[in-house]
């Protein structure tokens, strides 16, 4: 173990650890989000400068060496990733999180082992605690990362006795751990719990559906928080400590929230089975008999232009379309011409939790604008016209209606209710879910077909004329 720092370093992670509390805080609302970051960042770079500064750093040679390689990596995929698959580069993050936690533990068992030297109890279960969260929280996050890639398939996969294997290997871990602390030297045993602990993440996540990965990956990114923090302990670092606690706890909540927003129980959601039922776009239904009302751009320019009232509701397709700026554009002219815009946010819109926050953010469009779902909920009886751009399943009745759909329970924004309803998609596609949506056949409802862009840049133009 490392020690005692100089109070030097200790005061420095005191701040940073602050920094990162108030950062998390003001991450809680859009307004204050990104001086959150701001902060969080800045805390980051004072716990690194701190730790660097500490005297039982071997090689700077080698750490510059992995900074540089780390951060060329790092910058080329933040670069190069879309938005939409975020929550599959999150995955990744997460699994290398946990990785270099497990690492930090074995490096630390290898230097005591190795150099002869004693390996109290509390030590040895810190290495303990962060080989087997830290190795779960690797190869479950690369199975979920592959899952929504589409590298592996998304079903879930179920193999008889599944959980009775699952508890089994727990328990060897248990065995395993207990010789080791009998006996710190038993390499062999070392080796067999960071195969046992590897596997076991693998398990965990195998028969999770890719409808349910969003959650999982939260769930997984709590998990690389608590091993973080269980590194901390190995090597009695605070900052690392607090911070791994941080995320821990970060993690859990947004795993509930998202839970809520999809109206399931964790427990349902880990070992259901949840996500067997999704389909491709192509099997969403037979709408074979049924009708859309279409509408071209020009009379929805009309609608929007004379109404008292309009919500924008954006959704998935906004996101893929790059339509935000767009948007903002055709909210700030109909705002000029008295009609009062708000848009409505569903909680697991897009890909991501907060996905459309960012992107409305990003167009600068006033927070004031935005709408939570139960806020929104009891406004669309009195609203004229929403204007549903890119959204699929957050407006789907049959999560309301239909007790067979997989989507049945999720809380929807009600947009059935409103006066008058259009949708911006390119064509009848399902959604995520891969259900079909009665909106578009309900009365109310007018269809404009078209990317999302292109058509909310129509509509602005053909505003311009009104
Ligand atoms: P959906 O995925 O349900 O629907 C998006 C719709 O956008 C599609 O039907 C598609 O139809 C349309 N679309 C795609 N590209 C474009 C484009 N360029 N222009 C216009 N339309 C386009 O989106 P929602 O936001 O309504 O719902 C999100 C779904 O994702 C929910 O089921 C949620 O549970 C799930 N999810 C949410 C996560 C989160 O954290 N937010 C994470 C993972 C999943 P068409 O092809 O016909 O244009």
């Amino acid at each position: 173990m490392s020690g005692y720092l100089p109070t030097g370093i200790q005061l420095t992670y005191l701040v940073a650890a602050t920094l990162f509390m108030i950062g998390l805080k003001q991450m809680g609302s859009p307004a204050t989000a990104r001086k959150g970051n701001l902060l969080g960042a800045i805390a980051m770079l004072l716990a690194v400068v701190a730790t660097l500064l500490d005297k039982q750093v071997l090689s700077y040679g080698l750490i510059l060496v992995a900074i540089a390689i780390g951060s060329a990596i790092g910058s080329l995929i933040a670069y190069k990733v879309a938005m939409t698959d975020m929550p599959q580069m999150v995955g990744l993050l997460n699994g290398l999180g946990g990785l270099a936690s497990s690492l930090v533990a074995v490096g630390e068992y290898w230097r005591v082992t190795s150099n002869g030297l004693e390996l109290p109890l509390v030590d040895n279960l810190s290495i303990m605690a962060s080989v087997l969260i830290g190795n779960i929280t690797f190869t479950g996050s690369m199975i979920a990362f592959a899952k929504l890639q589409g590298i592996m398939k998304g079903a879930p996969i179920r193999f008889g006795y599944q959980q009775t294997i699952n508890i089994l290997l727990l328990v060897a871990f248990g065995v395993g751990a207990a010789l080791i602390i009998a006996d710190p030297t038993n390499v062999a045993g070392f080796i067999s719990i960071n195969v046992i602990s590897l596997l076991v993440g693998v398990l965990f996540v195998i028969p999770i559906g890719g409808g349910d990965m969003p959650v999982v990956i939260s769930l997984l990114n709590s998990l690389s928080g608590v091993a973080a923090s269980a590194a901390g302990f190995v090597v009695m670092n605070n900052v690392l400590i607090i911070s791994g606690a941080l995320v821990g706890a970060s993690g859990l909540i947004l795993t509930q929230i998202m839970c809520k927003a999809m109206n399931r129980t964790l427990p349902n959601v880990l070992f259901s089975g949840f996500g067997t039922t999704l389909v491709t776009d192509g099997d969403a239904g037979n709408s074979s008999n049924k009708t859309v009302k279409t509408i071209d751009p020009e009379e929805c320019a009309m609608m929007l232009g004379y109404a008292r009232s309009v919500v924008i509701v954006p959704g998935y397709g906004m996101a893929v379309a790059q339509a935000q700026h767009a948007v903002r554009e055709l909210s700030d002219m109909l705002e000029r011409k008295g009609v009062e815009v708000k848009f409505a946010i569903h909680p697991v819109a897009g890909r991501m939790p907060g996905h459309m926050n960012v992107l409305l953010a990003e167009a600068n469009v006033p927070y004031s604008q935005l709408y939570d779902m139960d806020d929104i909920n009891t406004q669309f009886e009195n609203t004229d016209v929403v204007l549903i751009i890119g959204a699929n399943d957050v407006v789907n009745p049959a999560a309301k209606t239909n007790q067979a759909s997989p989507i049945y329970g999720m809380p929807i924004l009600e947009v059935d209710k409103a006066k008058n309803a259009i949708v911006i998609k390119r064509g009848m596609s399902a959604g995520f879910a891969g259900v079909e949506n009665d909106l578009f056949y309900q009365q109310k409802t007018m269809m404009l077909f078209g990317g999302a862009k292109d058509m909310v840049s129509k509509l602005a133009n053909e505003l311009k004329q009104i």
